[in-house]
C-alpha cells in the first residue's frame, strides 16, 4: 500500500482505498491531528451513506478538507451506469484516473419464500484480457493493464456507495462478490489476492472470503496458490470444452495448460480445501453442446467436489456463434445428470444491458462516459 505521507509529486493524489491505519495516522501526525482519527476516517470511507469527504461530518471541517486535497475518495475517476431488470440489475463502466475503462455490474436477487433477499456484485481484474477467448467481448478488445487492489476493492465501494447501497450490514452476508468481469483474475494473482485480503478485513468491507469467487480461464500455478493463500474463497474455472483440440480454439491459455492439467488443479483445490468447484460451460450451438462433449465433461466432473454451471452464450456484436436453444440445453442437463454430475443453468441477468464480461464497454469504446450518459434512454440512467 501507498504511504500516504509521500504523496506523489506527479499523477493523481492516492485514494482513501490505497491506504492504510498507519500511513493515514502517520499523515494526521504529520498535521497534529490525533492517531485515533486514521480509523474514524477509514470507517467513514465504508459506510452506505458516504459519497465524498464532504459527508464524514463526525470529523471537523477543516480535516475533511485537508483530507479531500490529500486523497481521492475512490481510484475510480467516472462511472457511467445503466439499469435494467427494473433496477434489479445495474451495470457500470468505469473511467480510471489514467483514461482505462473497465466494468462491474450489480445484481439483485429478491426474497423468495424462506431464502433472504440477495445481491452479487461482479468486478473486474484486468482492463482488458489477453487470453484471448473468441466469444468473449473482453478477449476481443486485448489486454490493456492490471488493475491495483484499490482499483478492484474500488469497483465493490462504488456499490456499496449512494445511490446504491447494495452491501448494507456487509456482516450479515446475503452477498456475493465474483471475479466475472472484464479479466483474467490469475494472469493478476498477486494484486487479486491482496484486493480479497482488504474486502475480507474488518476496517474495511469486512466481506467473508466465502462470499467470494475468483473465476478462472485455468492458469494451473496460480489455482495452486489459492489452496495456500485463498482457501476459503470459492474457484470457478472456465470449462466450455471437454476436449483439448476444442479448448484449444474456445479457450487459448489451454495450450500451455490443457484440460487435464486444468481439472486436475480443480480436484486438488476441492480435496484439500473440501470446497465444491464450479466449472463454468457456455453453451454454444452446434460448437460445444454436443452429446460427445457432454460425455467428456460427466468423465471429467465425476468423482469429485464438482458442479456444473451452464451459461447460455450471450452472443458479441459481430459473433459468428450463437446461443444453444433451450431444447439443446435441456438435453445438455439431461446427459450430465444421467451421468450423475449437479449441473445448474445461469439465469442471463442483464443481457438486456449485455451484462457479458466486456460487451457494454465495447459498445461505448471511443465515446465519452458524459456523452453516453447524455445519449442513455430516459429511466435507464440511474447514476
Ligand atoms: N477471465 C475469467 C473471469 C472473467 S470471464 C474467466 O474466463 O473465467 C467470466 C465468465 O464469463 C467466464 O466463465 C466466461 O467464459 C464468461 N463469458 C465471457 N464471454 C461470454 C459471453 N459472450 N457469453 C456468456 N458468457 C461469457
Ligand atoms: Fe479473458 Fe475470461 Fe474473456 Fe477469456 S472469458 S477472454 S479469460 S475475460
Amino acid at each position: 500500500m501507498a504511504d500516504a505521507t509521500e504523496l506523489p509529486v506527479v499523477g493523481p493524489s492516492p485514494a482513501i482505498s490505497e491506504v492504510d491505519v498507519p500511513s493515514l495516522a502517520a499523515w494526521l501526525a504529520a498535521r497534529g491531528e490525533p492517531a485515533y482519527r486514521a480509523r474514524q476516517i477509514l470507517a467513514g470511507a465504508h459506510r452506505t451513506d458516504a459519497a465524498g469527504f464532504a459527508d464524514l461530518t463526525d470529523l471537523p471541517a477543516a480535516l475533511r478538507d485537508a483530507l479531500a486535497d490529500a486523497f481521492r475518495f475512490s481510484t475510480i475517476a467516472d462511472s457511467h451506469v445503466i439499469g435494467a431488470d427494473g433496477g434489479m440489475t445495474a451495470k457500470a463502466v468505469h473511467e480510471l484516473a489514467d483514461g482505462q475503462r473497465i466494468e462491474s455490474v450489480l445484481m439483485r436477487y429478491p426474497a423468495r419464500g424462506a431464502a433472504a433477499e440477495r445481491t452479487t456484485i461482479c468486478i473486474s481484474s484486468q482492463a482488458g484480457c489477453a487470453v484471448n477467448c473468441p466469444f468473449c467481448a473482453t478477449g476481443q478488445a486485448g489486454f490493456g493493464r492490471q488493475l491495483t487492489p484499490a482499483e478492484i476493492v474500488d469497483q465493490v465501494l462504488h456499490w456499496h456507495r449512494p445511490p446504491w447501497r447494495a452491501l448494507g450490514d456487509a456482516s450479515r452476508g446475503h452477498y456475493n462478490i465474483v471475479f466475472m468481469g472484464m479479466g483474467e483474475p490469475l494472469n493478476n494473482a498477486d494484486r487479486v489476492f491482496e484486493a480479497v485480503h482488504m474486502l475480507n478485513d474488518p476496517d474495511r468491507l469486512g466481506i467473508g472470503a466465502r462470499h467470494i469467487t475468483v473465476s478462472t480461464s485455468g492458469v494451473v500455478p496460480a489455482m495452486d496458490r489459492m489452496v495456500e493463500e485463498l482457501p476459503q474463497v470459492n474457484l470457478a474455472i472456465s470449462l466450455h470444452a471437454a476436449t483439448d483440440s476444442l479448448r484449444d480454439e474456445l479457450v487459448p491459455i489451454n495450450r500451455k495448460w490443457p484440460v487435464a492439467e486444468v481439472v486436475a488443479a480443480g480436484r486438488r483445490f476441492a480435496a484439500r480445501t473440501g470446497r465444491r468447484v464450479s466449472l463454468e460451460y457456455v453453451m454454444i450451438h452446434g460448437v460445444n453442446d454436443t452429446p460427445e462433449q457432454a460425455g467428456g465433461l460427466v468423465e471429467l466432473a465425476e468423482g469429485w467436489r464438482s458442479h456444473v454451471n451452464l451459461i447460455p452464450l450471450n452472443p458479441t456484436p459481430g459473433s459468428r456463434w450463437s446461443g444453444t436453444p433451450p431444447e439443446g440445453i435441456r438435453r445438455f442437463v439431461a446427459q450430465l445428470e444421467a451421468g450423475g454430475v449437479p449441473v445448474t443453468v445461469r439465469d442471463t441477468r442483464g443481457r438486456e444491458i449485455d451484462a457479458a464480461c466486456g460487451q457494454l464497454h465495447a459498445q461505448l469504446a471511443g465515446r465519452a462516459l458524459r456523452d453516453a450518459r447524455a445519449g442513455a434512454a430516459a429511466g435507464t440512467a440511474r447514476a
